[in-house]
C-alpha cells in the first residue's frame, strides 16, 4: 500500500488489524449482500479508521448455502459495515429535501 495520510491531523495511517470482514449491504432497509476480506488502518492521533487492500472477489455472497455461518463467524471487533452505493444514494436524496437553500436572501 502507498502511503495513506490523514487530512485532518496530517499524520501517516498506521496498520492497525490485518483481515477485517467488511459487510456490504444492498437494498433499502439495507441487507447483507456479500463479504469482503480487507486490512484496516487507523490515524494514530483521531482514530479515524480507513479499511482498505479489498480482496479482489468476495468471500462470500448471500445466495450462497454458507452465507449466515460466515456471517456469524465474524468475530465483533473485525466487523465492518459498508452500506450500498444504492442505499447512500437514497438517503441523500431523501435528505436534501431538508436541506434549506444556502445564501437565500429574502429581501431581493
Ligand atoms: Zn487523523
Amino acid at each position: 500500500m502507498g502511503t495513506q495520510a490523514c487530512g485532518k491531523c496530517q499524520a501517516k495511517f498506521e496498520m492497525r488489524l490485518m483481515g477485517v470482514t467488511v459487510v456490504e449491504t444492498a437494498g433499502t432497509p439495507p441487507k447483507p449482500f456479500r463479504l469482503w476480506k480487507a486490512d484496516s488502518y487507523a490515524c494514530p492521533i483521531c482514530n479515524a479508521e480507513l479499511i482498505t487492500n479489498f480482496s479482489h472477489e468476495p468471500l462470500a455472497e448471500n445466495y450462497e448455502e454458507n452465507f449466515e455461518q460466515m456471517m456469524d463467524a465474524i468475530p465483533d471487533g473485525k466487523r465492518r459495515v459498508l452500506y450500498s452505493p444504492t442505499y447512500l444514494a437514497q438517503t441523500v436524496g431523501h435528505e436534501t429535501k431538508y436541506v434549506r437553500t444556502y445564501g437565500h436572501n429574502p429581501n431581493l
